[in-house]
């Protein structure tokens, strides 16, 4: 475990040049190939070596069979999913939170106090209050919804006077509904799983054509709820959904949250970021009124793999579903080491690893101005997307959204109108563009039809790029056609 300090640097400074050199070359290289299946096991299957293997030998194999099959989303014409590229300069620190190797459970070191840094800066970047709310940093929007629900569900069941960390869900006199658009991410529908609420508490509510909740439906499921007798407690939002960038309207779901005394949580694991651009900030008014919100800073802001982060208005509430310390033993401002209540406190996890300096690092390197050029522009450049589709014939735009998500499909004039040649033809020009690794796209569905969706969140993508793709998708249409 045990290097000297000549024998780290020789070898960190090779870790390094084996970095810079996979960066710069990341471009030139396909965005994605598919491995062999040879190189596959070769990887899953190898043996637990019994007599140590040296630095310089795991730099090999790192080299040699790890390296040169990434995923793809650091290239730059790689458009699937919500995946983006890591900011270097946060690459290059990673070496240093490592060699660190604090746990932020909790306690009186930098990197506790770098969090509370980092999670501020990201609350001032999207308008939600500071003073009394909590947040802190997790794994992904996955982990910071279920973090916030838990909340949510502890506050209701809390109001029905039943302390539900000790009797449980099943202590519940009703039930508990909770109400979501048909888009919003399936980790919402794992939290209440997880809690014991079964799936069958989320009330499904429908999208209008851009998308969004409809807000007539989530108020009349919420009366025919309350008529039945059950429990509504808490909306979930969309600022940003996964398959369109669609942002539910917020103002609107924050009025019909106070309404009802409803939690409302809003999903911005994409989208909340976007609040950094001028032109796009409005659409998302509203954030500022939510119980919980969620961000991903390893998606858009392109912190490195994991940074997830979940922002609760009413702090101690957190603390509270969360927290098992007892009374007698939580910290207080001003008194012994460590004067600031644990993270561990507000969430799951115990050990927690440094994920604040790559965000702090990240937001700094940056500033608010990089951060909002970049927004600003990946905005735009879907735009720009949008705009090439509409002026051709032969593509058809299949989403508006706001975001930097555009959804669209191939229509040869030939197939104008068979939704199932459609369908089938655009399915299989997916793939065979994933496979030929000169662009990658991935899908969605909508109004029950596949449709090609391109996720722009690459801090080196060029008009050139969406050129280049509209262009590979044409060119793999045909050959598929002529086949
Ligand atoms: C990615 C994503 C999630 C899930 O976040 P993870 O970081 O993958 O756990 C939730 N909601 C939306 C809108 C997302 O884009």
């Amino acid at each position: 475990m045990q290097l000297s300090k000549d024998e780290f640097r020789r070898l960190g400074y090779m870790a390094v040049d084996m970095a810079s050199s996979y960066l710069a070359e990341l471009s030139v290289r396909p965005v994605f190939r598919q491995m062999e299946e040879r190189e596959r096991q070769s990887l899953m299957n190898m043996p637990l070596p019994v007599t140590p293997l040296s630095g310089d030998e795991i730099l090999r194999v790192i080299a040699e069979q790890i390296l040169p099959h990434p995923m793809g989303n650091g290239h730059p014409r790689f458009f699937g999913w919500v995946n983006s590229p890591p900011a270097m300069m946060a690459v290059v620190t990673e070496i240093l939170a490592a060699a660190m190797n604090p746990s932020c459970a909790g306690g009186d070191h930098a990197a506790i106090y770098l969090e509370h840094c980092a999670v501020r800066w990201l609350m001032q970047l999207i308008g939600f209050p500071i003073e009394g709310s909590a947040g802190l940093l997790v794994s992904g929007g996955s982990a910071a919804s279920l973090t916030a629900l838990a909340a949510a569900r502890h506050r209701a069941l809390g109001q029905l006077g039943i302390d539900v960390r000790a009797k449980g869900v099943s202590g519940a006199p009703v039930e508990l509904r909770l109400y979501a658009s048909t888009h919003v991410h399936s980790c919402i529908q794992k939290a209440v799983e997880l809690f014991g609420l079964g799936s069958e508490c989320i009330r499904w509510i429908e999208v209008d054509e851009d998308f969004q909740i409809s807000l007539d439906g989530l108020r009349q499921a919420i009366q025919e709820d309350l008529r039945q007798g059950r429990r509504p407690f808490c909306i979930a939002g969309s600022a940003g959904s996964v398959q369109t960038g669609a942002i539910d309207p917020l103002n609107e779901l924050a009025d019909i949250a106070s309404e009802f005394g409803l939690w409302l949580h809003v999903d911005g694991a994409y989208g909340a970021v976007a609040m950094l651009d001028p032109g796009t900030r409005p659409l998302l008014a509203g954030i500022e009124r939510a119980n919980s919100v969620v961000l991903d800073p390893h998606k858009w802001l392109s912190v490195p793999v994991e940074c997830g982060c979940v922002l609760v208005r009413d702090g101690e509430l957190l603390r509270n579903a969360f927290s098992l310390v007892p009374s007698y033993l939580r910290t207080e401002p001003g008194k012994g080491i460590g004067n600031l209540p644990w993270f561990a406190e507000y969430g799951f996890q115990q050990t927690r690893g440094f994920r604040a300096l790559k965000l702090w690092v990240t937001l700094a390197h940056a500033g608010s101005s990089g951060l909002e050029q970049q927004i600003a522009g990946q905005i735009a450049l879907a735009r720009y997307l949008e705009q090439r589709i509409e002026a051709m014939p032969d593509f058809e735009l299949r989403s508006k959204g706001k975001l930097s998500i555009v959804c669209f499909r191939y229509v040869p004039e030939a197939l104008a109108g068979d939704d199932n040649a459609l369908d089938a033809l655009n399915k299989k020009l997916m793939e065979r563009v994933q496979a030929g690794g000169t662009a990658f796209l991935t899908s969605a569905t909508l109004a029950g039809r596949f449709a090609l969706r391109a996720c722009i969140l690459h801090y080196g993508t060029a008009e050139g790029d969406i050129d280049a793709m509209l262009e590979i998708v044409r060119s793999t249409a045909l050959q598929v056609m002529n086949q």
